[in-house]
């Protein structure tokens, strides 16, 4: 690995070197990792990919560096997160991106679960590992796959600034009211048990654009922002500030998802126990990964969804309108949350490609002053863009999340301020 130039090896008259402006993400998951390299003064991805199925035979390592377009894939046995990393580093390198480049100015993790402790970006020390990790119990599918993550990045430049950027953070301002359940607060105080929301790095990505979209500040607007992929969750901000959303103390709570249940009466769960004979673990299973949109018609691909009630069928219909019923039951409770609502921002892949999901969440809101206007919500396009009719009293928008990108964002802006 060649060492970074230092000041102490430059020479009197050497032109002044550019500050290092490549921030690589790392969202580690746990047979997975996806990844970008993103140069941060233009603005520009310079390579993405994903390693899938790691620690299995058929590992997959696919490959996008930007200048080409044209992706690489490589089959075969990756054994665990430090060969993966390690593969995603000779990748990056065979075009000239390489993890030992004196470009490099950072490596930004998404972290899933930062608690109440981390409300912001923070640069990784061991002291940050050990919180992140004290986290587990409230995040036992995401932190440690996060971690490893970390700590793999870490062994390969340990000399480099690692940030992590939690999912949590922009929800951290939630008011009490909004944040605690209704249940003994010494048992949830002592449990940890309060509600921190997920998809904040998101929420916070398309709070932002959708201001600019409106062309005004942040602090300036009020704004649902629905955030609907495979996981879905809404959230109300205020003035640039998270007050309430949907997911609660794990990502379980809220919106009907792909695979998820949302809310539903706590009492199930003592009902599946006692009558249904199931254990913790089937419970965790049922409602995480056979519930939601899949468990209600077999589907989670709202495009499949679509096409089936195209077809008439009767079940995915429903499954349709159940989505559809706890989505707008959302909107009207964060509508009162807000007091006034600026606009309603859609987002993440329903969120951002089914005009009929937008059309009919926001169906007989009349009322509420929200409305979508036909053409404009089945009109293609990939760039933030208003679907509300003219004159509308809140705008409704479609504005494509980046993660990714926000993650960069806060990355570089964190190291920056450290240089
Ligand atoms: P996640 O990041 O949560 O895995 P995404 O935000 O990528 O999910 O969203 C994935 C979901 O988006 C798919 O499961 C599918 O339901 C939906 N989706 C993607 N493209 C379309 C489309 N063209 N029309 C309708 N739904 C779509």
């Amino acid at each position: 690995m060649t060492s970074h130039p230092s000041p102490s090896t430059a020479r009197p008259g050497d032109p002044c070197p550019a500050p290092a402006a490549r921030v690589l993400v790392l969202n580690s998951g746990s047979s997975s990792v996806k990844y970008q390299l993103l140069d941060m003064r233009e603005s520009r991805r310079l390579a993405v990919g994903l390693v899938e199925r790691i620690g299995e035979q058929t590992s997959r390592l696919r490959h996008t560096p930007s200048a080409t377009g044209v992706t690489r894939e490589r089959s075969g046995p990756i054994a665990d997160h430090d060969a993966a990393l390690k593969a995603v580093a000779d990748e990056l390198a065979r075009d000239a991106l390489g993890l030992d480049s004196p470009e490099l100015a950072a490596i930004g993790h998404r972290v899933v679960h930062g608690g109440m402790h981390f409300t912001e970006p923070t640069v990784i020390d061991d002291t940050v590992l050990d919180e992140i990790e004290r986290l587990i119990p409230v995040a036992p599918l995401h932190n440690p796959a996060n971690l490893t993550g970390i700590r793999t990045a870490r062994a390969l430049r340990p000399d480099l600034p690692q940030v992590a950027v939690f999912d949590t953070a922009f929800h951290t301002t939630m008011p009490e009211s909004a944040a605690r359940y209704a249940i003994d607060v010494a048992t949830a105080d002592a449990h940890r048990i309060r509600r921190y929301g997920f998809h904040g790095t998101s929420h916070a990505y398309v709070s932002r654009a959708t201001a600019k979209l409106l062309g005004r500040a942040p602090e300036d607007v009020n704004l649902i922002v629905l955030h609907l992929g495979n996981g879905a969750s809404a959230s109300a901000v205020r003035a640039g500030k998270c007050v309430d959303t949907s997911m609660g103390l794990t990502p379980l709570e809220g919106l009907v998802m792909g695979t998820r249940s949302g809310d539903l009466d706590p009492a199930v769960i003592f009902h599946l126990m006692r009558v249904g004979g199931m254990s913790t673990d089937e419970i965790d299973t049922l409602l995480n990964k056979r519930s939601g949109l899949i468990g209600l018609c077999g589907d989670n691909d709202m495009r499949e969804i679509r096409r089936r009630i195209g077809e008439g069928d009767q079940q995915a219909q429903l499954a349709f309108d159940i989505y559809i019923h706890r989505l707008k039951k959302y909107i009207g409770a964060y509508y009162a949350v807000l007091g006034r609502v600026d606009a309603v921002a859609f987002t993440a892949g329903v969120g951002e490609n089914a005009a009929s999901v937008r059309e009919a969440a926001v169906a007989g809101l009349e009322g509420l002053g929200l409305a979508v206007d036909a053409a404009l919500n089945a009109a293609p396009g990939d760039g933030p863009r208003l679907i509300s009719p003219a004159h509308a009293r809140v705008a409704v928008a479609v504005v494509p999340t980046d993660e990714e990108l926000e993650i960069a964002t806060q990355t570089y802006a964190l190291v920056g301020k450290n240089r």
